[in-house]
């Protein structure tokens, strides 16, 4: 691995843990990521002795001036060109039943590998210049990133039982590189699933973003389900499994449905809320169920429901209560529009609804509604999206004809109180909407003037006159 450890980096700390005449490794997910020729720019160097006296001794060989140093850990991390580099003491780890931090103790190499969660991020590289490059693997990890297979280094059970995000972790990994998780591994996360419960939600958030951003989280979410875990992180996902018959009418598994949205998406968008968004635009289908004779199965209203959901859900999950979860929200209230748009002869007046309800985020709307579409019939689905391909010209075209994407009312509600000398009152508020809906549905263009007459045609309908000429 020689040739891979060109990082100028290497050479520097190689001189100096030679001249101390120290043993020192670069391992972990660098190491992993070098083997799977992914990139990566974290490197985790381990050293038999102290990682904050090595990381001074390389800071100044490197001419770099600031170290961050985490005395509670013997941790030190510092920036060189463009990578971060954590040094570590390599050391032992045990483990108490309430907490997944542990009691640590100075250690060997060996030590070190053992408390590493994976095989395949134990490998370690040595940095000393007698056997530079050389590879440690004690328990067969580059066989295991070979069979594409993640594996607990040591007994399974304990090692989750020792620190329960190593599940979340694992489950993780396999999403993101593709992987399989051992049987063993795979079971022994089964009986451990309910010591999730001392991991705190943002660490186990912070696993479930991840799995959402990778290519196909699909894999990560049927694993979390197998595994029972996704019952307890997120129990109105698993509410989403299943189908009912009755009459001879099913409905599709909602659960599978989502995850093919969401998988669908991917290739068209990175965006995290977005994502969130497509796994949770059905999430109200099992509160809204309903069979109907001569209809059938109904979802009646879930679109509202389910963007009542959400605060709780992102409460619990400790996400973000701020504009990302406006975002979600919005998007799952209207997540349906654009389908039945295309279902139907798109007038430009459903057009500049839509675009007046979801304003900037419309392209967004537009790519959840086109990953909707799972039919497993090909036609069905040409149509779909050549008919969103007909939304998506309108939605130009009217926008630039009519601007209302970022809606502002051609005349304000000062302007009715003057010209009326009105107090304040309802009829205020009735006639603005009256104007926008006016704009809306096309009666008038979105000008001033237009507006204007509108309204004093309006005014005159509740037995108003104006007193105030045009301004
Ligand atoms: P990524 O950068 O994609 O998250 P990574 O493997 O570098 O992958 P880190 O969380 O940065 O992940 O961890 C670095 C290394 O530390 C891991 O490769 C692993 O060896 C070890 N490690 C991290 N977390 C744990 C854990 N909870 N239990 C055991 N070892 C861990």
């Amino acid at each position: 691995m020689k040739k891979h450890l060109q990082h100028p980096i290497f050479s520097i700390i190689s001189k100096i843990v030679t001249q101390e005449n120290l043993e020192c490794y670069v391992i972990g997910g660098f190491v992993r990521d070098l083997f799977l020729q992914r990139g990566s720019k974290d490197i985790d160097v381990v050293v038999i002795g102290s990682g904050i006296d090595l990381a001074q001794k390389v800071a100044k060989e490197a001419g770099v001036s600031k170290v961050s140093i985490f005395k509670n850990f013997g941790t030190a991390m510092l920036k060189y060109k463009d990578v971060e580099v954590e040094f570590v003491g390599a050391r032992k780890e045990s483990y108490n039943r309430n907490s997944r931090n542990p009691i640590v103790e100075d250690g060997t190499l060996d030590d070190d590998q053992k408390r590493r969660d994976f095989t395949i991020n134990a490998l370690a590289l040595s940095l000393h210049q007698d056997n530079f490059g050389q590879l440690l693997d004690p328990f067969n990890g580059i066989d295991d990133l070979q069979q594409k297979m993640i594996k607990t280094p040591m007994e399974p059970l304990i090692t989750f039982s020792d620190d329960p995000l190593r599940m979340m972790r694992a489950i993780r990994f396999a999403t993101q590189l593709n992987f399989r998780i051992s049987k063993e591994t795979l079971e022994a996360i089964h009986t451990n699933k309910d010591r999730i419960d001392i991991i705190s939600k943002e660490r186990i958030v912070e696993e479930l973003n991840k799995i959402i951003l990778s290519e196909k989280p699909s894999i990560g979410f049927k694993l979390l389900e197998e595994t029972g875990l996704l019952k307890l992180i997120f129990p109105e996902f698993v509410k989403l499994k299943g189908r009912e018959t009755r009459n001879g009418i099913g409905h599709k598994d909602n659960f599978y449905h989502t995850l093919e949205v969401l998988d669908q998406l991917c290739p068209n968008s990175d965006d995290l809320w977005l994502r969130w968004s497509a796994l949770l635009h059905d999430i109200a289908k099992p509160n809204t169920k309903k069979f109907i004779k001569g209809i059938g199965w109904t979802f009646h209203a879930h679109n509202f429901i389910g963007e009542k959901m959400i605060p709780g859900i992102f409460k619990r999950m400790k996400l973000p209560q701020n504009e990302k979860m406006k975002f979600v929200q919005k998007m799952v209230l209207l997540h349906m529009r654009p389908i039945v748009l295309a279902q139907e002869v798109v007038t430009d007046s459903a057009i500049r609804r839509l675009l007046f309800d979801a304003g900037d985020d419309v392209d967004e709307l537009m790519k959840l509604c086109e990953a909707d579409i799972t039919s497993k019939n090909e036609e069905k689905v040409q149509k779909f999206l050549n008919n969103f391909q007909l939304v998506r010209r309108k939605l130009k075209e009217v926008e630039e004809k009519d601007a209302v994407r970022n809606f502002q009312p051609p005349i304000d509600g000062q302007e009715i109180i003057d010209t009326f000398n009105l107090s304040p009152c309802r009829m205020i508020g009735d006639i603005k909407i009256a104007i926008k809906d006016a704009i809306l549905d096309g009666v008038i263009p979105n000008e001033h003037d237009a507006a204007y007459e509108f309204m004093l045609q309006k005014g005159k309908e509740l037995g108003l006159e104006p007193v105030q000429k045009k301004k």
